[in-house]
């Protein structure tokens, strides 16, 4: 049987949609190729932002006219939240974010009985992680593993804690026996994600922290290098970055959670630090892996925030001095408390300060690209065209050499220039 999928919103669903296919891949199926017909669509949705909403469901709508005759099996945040709005667009197997094995078993049985599922269950009564494998969705250097779910913050812009419940994590042994099995599958670049890895293990007692999981992880990695997914900044201590640095896998690169460089708004926001933490955190970074990459996520235009507070976000973002930024004009998600603050701000107006804030995220990201020249860095090689290969290196940087067959191959390069945000490089 054929099938077809859509991923939208972030990391961890990627790596869930993977393993939903893996899964039933075991059962026979097959993902369709240009011009076959799926029987099957899976739609795996996102909720951070209405807009992620509306997109959610634009995705289901559209596929559903593409493929008349397919069975829909919708998942994800978006239909964790709103059940009833998937039902009433038609799809025939409805899930919400949990239990990957029994929305696969809910499809089988879908297309065998020929009927209508809906599973709902209630994100915070989830105590237990579901152990995904681990695998690649971009091919076969660089594979994904999920080893924390849930989130309890309550950022007051954010509805994930009400989409995925509890923090969950898979035991530190656990984590190490998935690294052990993607290591012998030929991975040469691990990225450990999850939905707020930072509080990873406090559900697991006895004091377990994400550096457990990650030295468990390197100690079963043989031939991988690791990279962390987004990380709270509070999370980073001297003691934490001793120990990561101590396992000399990490790559030098760190995505951070900034969402606003203004202590005020970041009070409205409910985040957990304030410049000065967020400051110390780089620092500790940068002592100890030396040239170390950083970027953040920013949120832009929160309700609130005024000109001036805007300023200081721009100067404090200028000080960190990140590599590369995500940055997102606020977005009014429904459901949470920052959808109903007063001070809420025109689109245009969140435009402009978005604009001006990606504007300054260039420029530091030319000065980062241009601070890489003349330095030695090891690039994993995933692409190839007209005998030019391209790859990342550990701190996140795209860069090319004129030569071929080096897919899969990890190789010391001499940085020589800088072409339109790439490195061009030499092997050494
Ligand atoms: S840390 Fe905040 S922004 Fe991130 S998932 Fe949790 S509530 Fe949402």
């Amino acid at each position: 049987m054929k099938y077809k999928v859509a991923t939208l919103g972030c990391k961890v669903n990627q790596v869930e949609t993977q393993a939903l296919e893996a899964m039933l891949r075991s059962r026979g199926f097959s993902l369709a190729q240009e011009g076959e017909v799926p029987e099957l669509i899976i739609i795996n949705t996102c909720a951070v932002t209405a807009e992620s909403g509306r997109k959610s469901r634009q995705t289901i709508r559209k596929l559903m006219g593409e493929y008349p005759e397919a069975v829909i099996a919708v998942c994800g945040c978006y239909s964790q939240l709103e059940p009833e709005q998937v039902q009433a667009l038609g799809a025939t197997v409805v899930h919400g974010s949990g239990d990957k094995a029994r929305f696969a078993e809910d499809i089988i049985k879908a297309l065998d009985e020929k009927q209508r599922i809906s599973f709902n269950d209630a994100p915070f009564e989830r105590r237990v992680m579901e152990e995904l494998c681990g695998g690649a969705v971009d091919g076969r250097t660089r594979a994904m593993l999920k080893i924390q779910d849930g989130c309890v913050n309550f950022c007051t812009y954010c509805i994930i804690p009400y989409t995925r419940g509890r923090v969950r994590s898979l035991p530190p042994e656990r984590c190490a026996a998935q690294a052990a099995a993607l290591a012998a599958a030929g991975y040469r670049e691990l990225v450990i994600t999850g939905i707020e890895i930072a509080s990873y293990g406090k559900d697991l007692g006895g004091g377990l922290c994400l550096a457990d999981a990650i030295e468990a992880i390197a100690g079963e990695s043989a031939g991988m290098r690791l990279r962390l997914g987004s990380l709270e900044p509070t999370v980073i201590t001297e003691e934490f970055c001793r120990r990561l640095a101590a396992t000399g896998k990490l790559c030098g690169h760190f995505h951070l959670s900034l969402q606003s460089g203004c202590d005020e708004i970041l009070k409205r926001m409910n985040r957990k630090y304030d410049t000065e933490r967020f400051w110390r955190s780089c620092e500790l970074l940068r002592e100890y892996f030396p040239d170390c990459a950083l970027t953040a996520d920013l949120i832009v235009g929160f309700p609130g925030e005024t000109p001036e507070h805007h300023a200081e976000t721009l100067a404090f973002i200028e000080k960190c001095g990140f590599s590369s930024m995500h940055i997102f004009p606020y977005s009014i998600r429904p459901g949470t408390k920052a959808a109903e603050m007063e001070g809420q701000l025109t689109s245009a107006e969140k435009s402009r300060r978005a604009a001006e804030a990606s504007a300054l995220a260039e420029r530091m990201e030319e000065t980062y690209l241009h601070s890489c020249v003349g330095k030695k860095l090891d690039v994993l090689f995933e692409t190839e065209r007209e005998g030019v290969s391209v790859g990342h290196a550990g701190n996140y940087t795209q860069v090319c050499v004129s030569e071929g067959l080096l897919h899969g191959v990890v190789k010391s390069v001499q940085i020589v220039d800088v072409l339109d945000k790439m490195l061009v490089g030499l092997i050494i």
